[in-house]
């Protein structure tokens, strides 16, 4: 008989927990997986696919109005909170079907309920217990809000897509991926729309002319913008409305404020602290290359151990592990040149290092810069315009920095992430041949 009733128990059915489990059942080990709320994460219920359909929501009524211009006759639409709010939680209601699906169909034996961890070898789910070889902490990140007089009447993002009613004004509080997605979201969807961040310019980190675009672009499309603002209380009214008081500027009266303040580790309650398992100052878990903790049974994943913290960084992740695990190679995961999109409007697409990052780190480089209206936007006269950036490494003429401020700039950057990827130099882009008519084009035609 074996000793453990599995070879590996998963904690959590996220993106890295789904993957990891179903891969490893496909190899032939024995493996069970414990979800706590929802089957597929973050990702697929409170993230990446939830606010992909809202942005897509919340780009229909420029749509309607441009669709003027190229002869449609409307009315501009209007908007219907409930209508978007119940097909998104079908939709969200089908795909949670599909991973329970998956996992099934992989032999993964499925548990519904909160687990915590007793020993190196033994998880526990309620009057429950499983013994298991190895035990993988996929448990994700929660929402982190400051501690703030009245932060019990702000939301997060975990309650954003079931909000009872549409907000007439709203405040959202941040300066990252989350809060520039909201902020377009509801701008879009017609909120009148403040963004409040305690810096000079949001999205720290992002090239600086992505940075200043994407602010004039907002600004353009009516976000009110309020950096250097650090907000300090929210004072409930009679009426039901928010009062946001700042240290600076005068109170802002809301009817919701989306506090969008960056993720803490999934952790709480699981444990670890007990055994032993080093966790950094953040609370994120700490691995080795091989994502296995400093207790030798136990391994983590994905924005539980940290940043970056995206979806494809914990699926592949999940792929190295249960690789290593097979054939006893080191897990490879190069953390270099990873692509990303920020779903604002127009969206953000970048791989590869900022200007600033280039020169911080001492290396000579050549810029390239296109800025223009898209095409689409020349006959319905839309003021909105793309910018396109290239940072080159003036030494070996290699791409070091790709960056884009448009319309579907994180499909046209994935591709330009192969390219640099597999060291493309700036002669091998001008060398290829454009498509025309795209706005992808000049990314071949920059000089
Ligand atoms: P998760 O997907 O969070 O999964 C962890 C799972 O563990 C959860 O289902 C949780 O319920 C479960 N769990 C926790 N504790 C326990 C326990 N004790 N017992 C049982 N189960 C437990 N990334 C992108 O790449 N692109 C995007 O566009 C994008 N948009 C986002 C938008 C928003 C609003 C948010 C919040 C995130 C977004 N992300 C995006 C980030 C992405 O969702 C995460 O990086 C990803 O989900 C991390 O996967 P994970 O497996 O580490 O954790
Ligand atoms: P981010 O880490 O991107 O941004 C957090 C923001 O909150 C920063 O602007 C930060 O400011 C600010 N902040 C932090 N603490 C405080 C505080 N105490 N008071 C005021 N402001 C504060 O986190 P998000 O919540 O936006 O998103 C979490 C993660 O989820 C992202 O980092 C990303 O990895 C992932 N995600 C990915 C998406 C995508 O791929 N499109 C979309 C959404 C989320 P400062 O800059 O000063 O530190």
């Amino acid at each position: 008989m074996a000793e453990f009733e599995f070879d590996l128990f998963v904690i959590g059915a996220g993106s890295g927990g789904v993957r990891a489990s179903r891969m490893a059942a496909a190899s032939g080990m024995r493996v069970a997986v414990a979800e706590d709320r929802y089957m597929g994460g973050t990702c697929v219920n409170v993230g990446c696919v939830p606010k992909k359909l809202f942005v897509y929501s919340s780009g229909y009524g420029e749509t309607f109005d441009d669709a003027k211009a190229y002869g449609w006759q409307n009315d501009g639409g209007k908007f219907d909170w409930h209508t978007l709010r119940d097909n998104n939680a079908v939709e969200i209601t089908r795909l949670n079907g599909i991973y329970r699906n998956l996992l099934a169909n992989a032999g993964v034996t499925v548990i519904d309920g909160r687990a915590h961890v007793e020993d190196r070898h033994t998880v526990v789910i309620g009057d429950q217990r499983f013994t298991a070889e190895r035990i993988l902490v996929a448990t994700g990140s929660w929402p982190f809000v400051p501690d703030i007089p009245g932060r019990e009447h702000v939301l997060t993002s975990n309650e954003v897509f079931s909000m009872e009613e549409f907000p007439r004004r709203v405040l959202v509080v941040g300066g990252g991926y989350i809060a520039v997605e909201f902020a377009g979201i509801f701008a879009g969807l017609g909120a009148e729309t403040h963004l409040s961040y305690r810096r000079d310019l949001f999205l720290r980190g992002f090239d600086r002319d992505i940075r200043n675009f994407v602010r004039d672009e907002m600004g353009k499309k009516g976000v009110h913008l309020h950096f250097n603002q650090q907000v300090e209380a929210i004072e409930k009214q009679d009426d039901g409305s928010l009062l946001v008081h700042s240290a600076e500027g005068s109170p802002l009266a809301v009817d919701t404020v989306l506090y969008a303040t960056g993720r803490v580790a999934n952790t709480r309650g699981l444990g670890l602290e007990q055994l032993g398992v080093v966790m950094h100052r953040d609370g994120t878990i700490s691995v080795d290359d091989n994502f296995r903790t400093n207790v030798h049974s136990i391994f983590a994943l994905g924005d539980v151990t940290g940043e970056p913290q995206l979806t494809p960084v914990a699926l592949a992740e999940a792929m190295a592990l249960v690789k290593h695990w097979q054939t006893g190679d080191t897990a490879e995961i190069d953390y270099n040149n990873i692509p990303t999109a920020v779903f604002c409007q127009p969206n953000i697409g970048t791989v590869g290092l900022s200007e600033e990052e280039a020169r911080d780190s001492g290396v000579p480089v050549t810029i390239y810069k296109s800025e223009f209206r898209p095409m689409r936007n020349t006959v319905s006269g839309r003021d909105e315009r793309t910018l396109m950036k290239l940072v080159v490494d003036s030494r070996s003429d290699k791409v070091i920095g790709a960056h884009m401020v448009g319309p579907e700039a994180g499909e046209i950057i994935q591709g330009i992430a192969v390219a640099i990827k597999a060291g493309a130099t700036k002669q091998t882009f001008d060398q290829t041949i454009g498509i025309h008519p795209t706005a992808a084009e000049e990314f071949v035609t920059m000089r």
